[in-house]
């Protein structure tokens, strides 16, 4: 596989230039570009004999749109191809404020949690960090024209969720670079504050992320308040115990000052009766945390129900009776398989 200009810092991007021997100043024409969601071939402001050599070592477009899915709710999925073919999913979720880009880390997935379609194929491959940015690229280039904010601060992309296939730090330093970019002066700058990286809850790397001093919203999928209940839907509770990633959250919320998030999706049956809701406030009393329900989008594959909504908004009322901050994520694009790896899955499979 080529090697890919979108992995590249700004400063790294000049080293490049200068390297082929060209002048400084076309280095920011290249970066713009890209910036722009531009291929390499597309930059009018470079020569044609320039953009050839780049080509040679350097993948023209790492990643195209697929297929669009567009939802009666105005969210749109995409399946976005790499160049060696492999696909990947994302989601685009409409809001007053902008717009946020649920964004993939892997193809595939090891992390083996058993509601979770993404998974079913084990892990392909990581993404490189410019293979995960240029997702977000495409979607602003196509939407070009429901920017917000200006001059520099223009983007149609305001928000970006790392929670679409993979398990980002099971992908650490490829998603560190990612991150670093992405919210890097000059380049799409967006504030750490608009990003959300969702983890499974690998503690050793929840310490590792807390001291980069990114404030970013940490988010861990916790659906269990036990570690046993914990383990049978997701084999990584084995390794990490609960307590061990409320401690993780702790410091994390030391370090950087912000509140964590915890996921909990609903599965009838397993997880969300009386006494689970009151074990969930007993665990989580007091602390600086915020819990985002979820309801369990059913994977054909997998034989786990999904609670209905009265008695979601009955788990909701618990929770926030027992003190805790909590909402109940409102579900979007169920129309067009809104849950990770449905949609690469079923284009598998046909
Ligand atoms: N690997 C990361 C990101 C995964 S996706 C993580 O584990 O957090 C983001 C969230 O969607 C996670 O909380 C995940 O557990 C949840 N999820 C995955 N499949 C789901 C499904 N079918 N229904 C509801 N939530 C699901």
């Amino acid at each position: 596989m080529k090697k890919i200009l979108q992995d590249l810092t700004y400063a790294e991007l000049e080293e490049l230039i200068l390297s082929l021997g060209e002048k400084k100043f076309r280095a920011k024409q290249l970066y713009e570009g890209l910036m722009q969601g531009k291929t390499i071939d597309g930059i009018t402001s470079l020569s044609k004999a320039f953009k050839e050599r780049l080509q040679e070592e350097y993948e023209n477009e790492p990643v195209k749109i697929k297929e669009v899915f567009y939802s009666a709710d105005g969210t749109e999925k995409y399946l976005f191809e790499y160049a060696d073919g492999n696909l990947v999913e994302g989601v685009l979720m409409k809001y007053k404020y902008g717009y946020t880009q649920c964004v993939s880390t892997q193809v595939g997935c090891r992390m083996g949690c058993k509601f979770c379609a993404s998974t079913l194929g084990g892990l392909i491959r990581n993404l490189t960090a410019g293979e995960i940015l240029s997702q977000i690229l495409v979607v602003n280039a196509l939407h070009k024209n429901d920017v917000v904010g200006q001059g520099k601060e223009a983007r149609a992309v305001t928000n970006v969720v790392l929670m679409g296939s993979g398990e980002p730090l099971d992908n650490y330093d490829e998603v560190l670079r990612f991150l670093r970019n992405i919210t890097a002066e000059g380049g799409l700058c967006i504030s750490a504050r608009n990003i959300s990286l969702s983890t499974c809850g690998i503690v050793p790397k929840m310490y590792r992320l807390a001291d980069e001093g990114i404030p970013l919203n940490l988010t861990v999928s916790l659906h269990a308040t036990d570690d046993e209940t914990r383990a049978r839907t997701m084999p990584v509770a084995k390794a990490y115990k609960i307590a061990e990633i409320l401690k993780a959250c702790e410091y994390y919320f030391q370090k950087t000052g912000r509140r964590y998030y915890f996921e909990y999706t609903l599965i009838a049956g397993e997880n969300c009766d009386e006494t689970h809701a009151r074990a969930l406030v007993e665990l989580l009393k007091g602390k600086p945390c915020h819990v985002n329900l979820i309801r369990l989008n059913e994977v054909k594959e997998r034989d786990l129900k999904a609670l209905g909504d009265k008695d979601a908004y009955r788990f909701l009322g618990m929770l926030e009776k027992g003190g805790l901050s909590a909402t109940l994520r409102r579900q979007i694009g169920v129309d067009i398989g809104g849950a990770c790896g449905q949609l690469r899955a079923s284009y598998l499979e046909n």
